[in-house]
């Protein structure tokens, strides 16, 4: 591996990090998970626990992990949504989901930085979602990933003088935890969304960690600040140009 790197991967102990995390390993990266929870079976690098809604426990913990590693890239990918209309979205819902999705992102980039700058090729990658461009019952949601999407292209003009690179991935349909207790469908309602998506199937985590893992490798170097959207095609009509 001509550019192994040293990885945070947020929300690793299943669904996309945890693809992820077996993808890095098998690239030849240092993986680091977070999550409240280890992940059931093995996991391929050093793994801490801690709940991201509490930003206190999420500020040890990166002091923890800044101290023992010398991390120089960062997946944020922990993320947490509800489903409830604009009428029932509280504002407790909204805090918390603000909280996982976009605070926490914040306090890692900020605690990992001063190793970022001294890589001098560091990466960033957010995890958005292509309920970015409007979704029924994301209220929440939708706000905290288009935060991503701000912060992406912020981070990019403010971080590339040291050669760090910024870039969102934001999935479609991905069959894990997440979409499943979020989206409960019959399997005729199943059906009908496959047939929406242009590749006529559900996404699975590593359709995600490939993509991620191309963002950490040296061949998207020259790339930052970028939305890419892995989702089957079903954001072709609904994202700009
Ligand atoms: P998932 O299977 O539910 O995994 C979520 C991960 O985040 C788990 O490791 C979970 O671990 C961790 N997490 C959740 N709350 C946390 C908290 N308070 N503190 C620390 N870790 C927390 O979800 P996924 O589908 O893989 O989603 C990964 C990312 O992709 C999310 O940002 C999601 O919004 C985004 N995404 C997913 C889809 C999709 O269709 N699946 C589509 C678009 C975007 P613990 O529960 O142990 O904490």
């Amino acid at each position: 591996m001509e550019n192994p790197r040293t990885v945070l991967i947020t929300g690793a102990s299943r669904g996309i990090g945890l693809a992820l995390a077996e993808r890095a390993d098998r690239d030849g990266h240092t993986v680091i998970g977070l999550a409240r929870s280890a992940p059931e079976g093995a996991f391929p690098g050093k793994f801490y626990c801690a709940d991201l809604a509490d930003a206190r426990t999420t500020a040890e913990t990166l002091t923890q992990i800044c101290a023992e590693n010398e991390v120089d890239s960062i997946v944020n990918n922990a993320g947490l949504t509800t489903n409830s209309t604009v009428q029932d979205t509280s504002i407790e819902e909204l805090d918390r989901i603000l909280a996982i999705n976009v605070r926490a992102p914040l306090q890692c980039v900020q605690a990992c930085l001063p190793s970022l700058i001294r890589s001098q090729r560091g990466a960033v990658i957010n995890i958005s979602s292509r309920a970015a461009l409007g979704m029924p019952r994301r209220s929440a949601y939708a706000a905290a990933k288009s935060g991503l999407i701000g912060y992406t292209r912020t981070w990019a003009l403010e971080l590339g003088k040291h050669g760090i690179t910024v870039n969102a991935i934001a999935p479609g349909p991905i069959g894990t935890a997440l979409f499943h207790s979020n989206n409960p469908m019959t399997e005729e309602e199943t059906l009908a969304l496959q047939n929406r998506i242009p590749l006529r199937r559900l996404g699975e985590p590593n359709d995600i960690a490939g993509p991620i893992a191309f963002l950490l490798s040296n061949d998207a170097r020259f790339m930052t600040g970028q939305v890419l959207y892995v989702c089957g095609g079903l954001s072709i009509g609904a994202a700009p140009i």
